[in-house]
């Protein structure tokens, strides 16, 4: 409609409107992907043979989570009601801010961490609180405690945690639980494989504790989009208001029990993993390169100023990396994903490639 030369629009709410648009570089990527913390080969043969076999007449049907629900409850040693599947965790996030957070209620954060608890918690009403890390990264536990309040509604915290791969003990997540009973506290065990700690065992010990867990890294799944939410009965049931019926499809709920069922494909690539990681590790300390000891996936590396350059030359060598640059106190870093011990090797060969060229190394401390 137009009225005196004016163009009168429908407008947005003001927190949207102050919102940044997130778009992760997921353009041309058919090459080494070491830069979304995903499994860098495939998922089990089992999920691929379930996916292939799908009839179109499943197709036409809406997909029932109910049941899949309860079998992964069952895996995870839960019950069905304290479980809830999502479209990857990042769902789980999103509905879980949109139930709890509200006008004057905080979200606790340790900085840096997942990008997108930002994200979706500047799309409320909330304000978000942030604990920056030390220079060593490691989980700035005193400080969160200390930063505790009565107006803190959510604390979250990845365990590991990216981009550091720094990790959060039982003990401290478990203390962290009892000093903010009026909080959620929401442990994000999107790399658990990689660390083999879990609190999902703590849950309904604490009337506040909710664990998320992704199929998008050790399985394999990301571009199936499946996360889970789990937690005690009492919280979950909020969740499950918001939660959309059918946001996860009915490709997805079919790959979940051959997913979980296939325990020798997870235990060899998180192997792969670990044997790769340390490799890694070795072939940046003999190049100088300063890093984080990571439990996860993925390690945080300081590359210094040349830390674009580095990300360019790495993907004109085939290695796509992730400048963390932006992230609160990791100016200069990068964080590369660990694939298989063969994919890692490639690796090593383009970084010792980019230290000569960029003359890195001692320097960039
Ligand atoms: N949590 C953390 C800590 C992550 O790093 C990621 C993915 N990068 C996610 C959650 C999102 O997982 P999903 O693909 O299941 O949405």
């Amino acid at each position: 409609m137009v009225e005196s030369n004016r163009i009168i629009r429908p407008q947005p709410r003001a927190r949207v409107q102050a919102m940044k648009e997130y778009h992760p570089p997921l353009g041309n990527r058919d090459l080494l992907r070491l830069d979304f913390n995903e499994n860098t080969l495939a998922c089990s043969p089992k999920v691929r043979e379930v996916l292939g076999s799908i009839s179109a007449g499943a197709l036409t049907r809406y997909p029932e989570r109910e049941p899949i629900e309860a079998i992964v409850a069952a895996h995870l040693g839960l019950s069905a009601q304290q479980v809830a599947l999502t479209n990857g965790v990042d769902e789980a996030i999103h509905v879980l801010f949109e139930a709890f957070l509200e006008a004057g209620d905080e979200l606790l954060l340790p900085v840096p961490t997942y990008t997108m608890y930002e994200v979706y918690a500047s799309a409320t009403d909330a304000r978000i609180v942030t604990v920056q890390a030390a220079d060593d990264l490691q989980f700035p536990f005193d400080r969160l405690l200390a930063a505790i309040t009565p107006e803190i509604k959510i604390i979250a915290v990845a365990n590991p945690n990216s981009p550091s791969g720094s990790v959060a003990t039982r003990a401290q997540l478990i203390e962290i639980a009892q000093r903010a009973p009026h909080a959620v506290l929401l442990v994000d065990e999107a790399y658990f494989h990689f660390h083999g700690e879990t609190l999902i065992d703590q849950i309904d010990k604490f009337p506040n504790l909710v664990v998320a867990r992704t199929f998008s890294k050790a399985y394999g799944l990301a571009g199936l989009r499946l996360g889970v939410l789990a937690g005690p009965v009492e919280l979950m049931r909020w969740v499950r208001r918001v939660l959309s019926p059918y946001s996860v499809n009915s490709l997805a709920l079919a790959c979940l029990p051959p997913a979980l069922e296939d325990a020798a494909y997870i235990e060899w690539y998180v192997s792969q993993v670990l044997a790769a990681r340390a490799e890694f590790e070795a072939a940046l300390d003999a190049v100088k390169l300063r890093r984080w000891p990571s439990r996860a996936n993925f390690i945080l590396v300081d590359i210094g100023p040349k830390h674009a350059e580095f990300v360019h030359f790495m993907r004109t060598a085939g290695v796509l990396v992730r400048d963390r640059s932006n992230d609160p106190g990791c100016d200069g870093r990068v964080r590369i994903t660990i694939g298989t011990r063969e994919q890692m090797r490639e690796a090593v060969v383009a970084l010792n490639q980019v230290v000569v060229s960029l003359n890195l190394g001692a320097n960039s401390k």
